[in-house]
């Protein structure tokens, strides 16, 4: 039965649920340290994010396999393998990693591990370790990419541009992410977008904001310097503009703006593009750091419009250093409110391609102000957060 057994499944599931799921899995991880002591120098001291998303992405594996799907879960774990190069993950890892959950699990149910749901837990384990390993060997592209910090440019008090030239050129495509570490905190992986489409000289812009509490984001903005050390791994995503299709619409949330910009420079490789409007949406005016390169591109493609959206009127006292935010005489007039809100003033869009990126809270409220007015729910992309 194996993949098939619901019952097991469910069994299992359960044991990455409810509130003792952290604690399984903090034995999973210390088995795995004691079996294999150099894995431990692969992850952060504190290893509260690791059990969390490792409890979650089991969580989902066996609800899809409990609903029968097992396409999604197979490509999300390839997905996983190529990625998990960047960290020098090898074959032995997947073993031990594959034995410590074995392990773990046949304790914690100790007195209901029956032959089948043995045989369930060996197949959902080896399922797991066999596609990401092997995604992983088929992959030849590089492990991972360096590049050297070449510019750091705080634009606001919250935001900076990183600028930096890779050792090799990556090939993404525009609209994709990268997972980085940062050498003020090494084994802190987060994703970012690239600003720019990708460049045959290895050049690669990231547009980071400030997140109250956040790490790797006020390490970022704060504490980056030229020079720095960066380590990027494969790119992922799959934000795209359908060229042929039709009229677009993109809304982007402050550092949201990266990848629907990378788009939009990418299409200036074109004569013809369907007609592109873009919402660029921060809390104050001065937040609203690239309009003077949205207008430049907008001022020789008629194609693309750019409506700046703010949701307080004016910027607060400690703004006084930074460029005057009044956007620029050929972009639309700026709009005060939330994003969800200003955009779905204008329509209901509802015959666009359209394209959402920013925080988690951010494209929830403006996904579902769309969909209320009248957007299919699958005319509008973004990116898993
Ligand atoms: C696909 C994708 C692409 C991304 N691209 C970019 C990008 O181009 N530029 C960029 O600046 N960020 C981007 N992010 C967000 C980035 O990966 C980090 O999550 C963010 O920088 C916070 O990391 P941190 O270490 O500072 O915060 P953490 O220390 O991880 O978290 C601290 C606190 O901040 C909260 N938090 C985490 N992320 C956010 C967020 N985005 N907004 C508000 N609160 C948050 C957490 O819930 C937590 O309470 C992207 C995220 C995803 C999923």
């Amino acid at each position: 039965m194996g993949l098939e057994n619901r019952d097991a499944l469910t069994l299992l599931r359960a044991g990455v649920r409810g509130p003792e799921a952290d604690a399984l899995i903090g034995r999973v991880f210390t088995c795995w340290f004691a079996l294999d002591p150099e894995v431990r120098d692969l992850f952060p001291a504190d290893m509260s994010d690791q059990r969390e998303t490792f409890r979650r992405v089991l969580d989902w594996l066996l609800s899809e396999f409990i609903a029968r799907n097992a396409d999604e879960p197979v490509a999300f774990l390839a997905q996983l393998g190529r990625d998990h190069r960047k960290y020098g993950a090898t074959k032995a890892h997947y073993e031990t990693l594959a034995h410590s959950l074995f392990a773990t699990l046949s304790a914690e149910f100790e007195n209901v591990w029956t032959d089948a749901v043995d045989e369930t837990a060996r197949a959902v384990i080896n399922l797991i370790a066999g596609v990401m390993l092997g995604a992983a060997d088929a992959d030849r592209g590089p492990d991972w990419w360096d590049g050297t910090v070449v510019e750091h440019h705080r634009v606001s008090r919250d935001l900076a541009v990183v600028r930096l030239i890779l050792d090799r050129p990556m090939d993404y495509h525009p609209g994709q992410y990268v997972n980085v570490q940062v050498p003020q905190l090494p084994r802190r992986w987060r994703y970012l977008s690239p600003a720019v489409p990708p460049d045959p000289d290895g050049r690669i812009e990231f547009h980071v904001r400030a997140v109250s509490g956040g790490l790797v984001s006020n390490a970022v903005v704060a504490e980056t310097r030229a020079g720095d050390r960066w380590r990027l791994s494969s790119p992922h995503g799959a934000l795209e503009v359908d060229r042929a299709g039709e009229d677009v619409l993109m809304v982007a949330g402050s550092t949201g703006l990266a990848p629907l910009r990378s788009i939009i420079m990418d299409m200036c490789r074109f004569g013809q593009n369907p007609r592109v409007h873009l919402f660029f949406g921060a809390r104050y005016p001065c937040e609203l750091y690239d309009l003077q390169t949205l207008w430049e591109i907008a001022a020789t493609n008629p194609w693309l419009s750019v409506t700046p959206v703010s949701q307080y009127k004016i910027s607060p006292p400690w703004a006084v250093d930074y460029p005057d935010p009044t956007p620029p005489r050929g972009l639309h007039v700026r709009q005060t409110g939330l994003l969800p809100e200003v955009v779905t003033s204008y329509g209901s869009w509802a015959d666009r391609q359209i394209l959402v990126a920013g925080s988690r809270s951010m494209i929830a409220a403006t996904r579902a102000a769309l969909v209320a007015k009248g957007a299919p729910a699958d005319s509008i992309q973004c990116d898993p957060v």
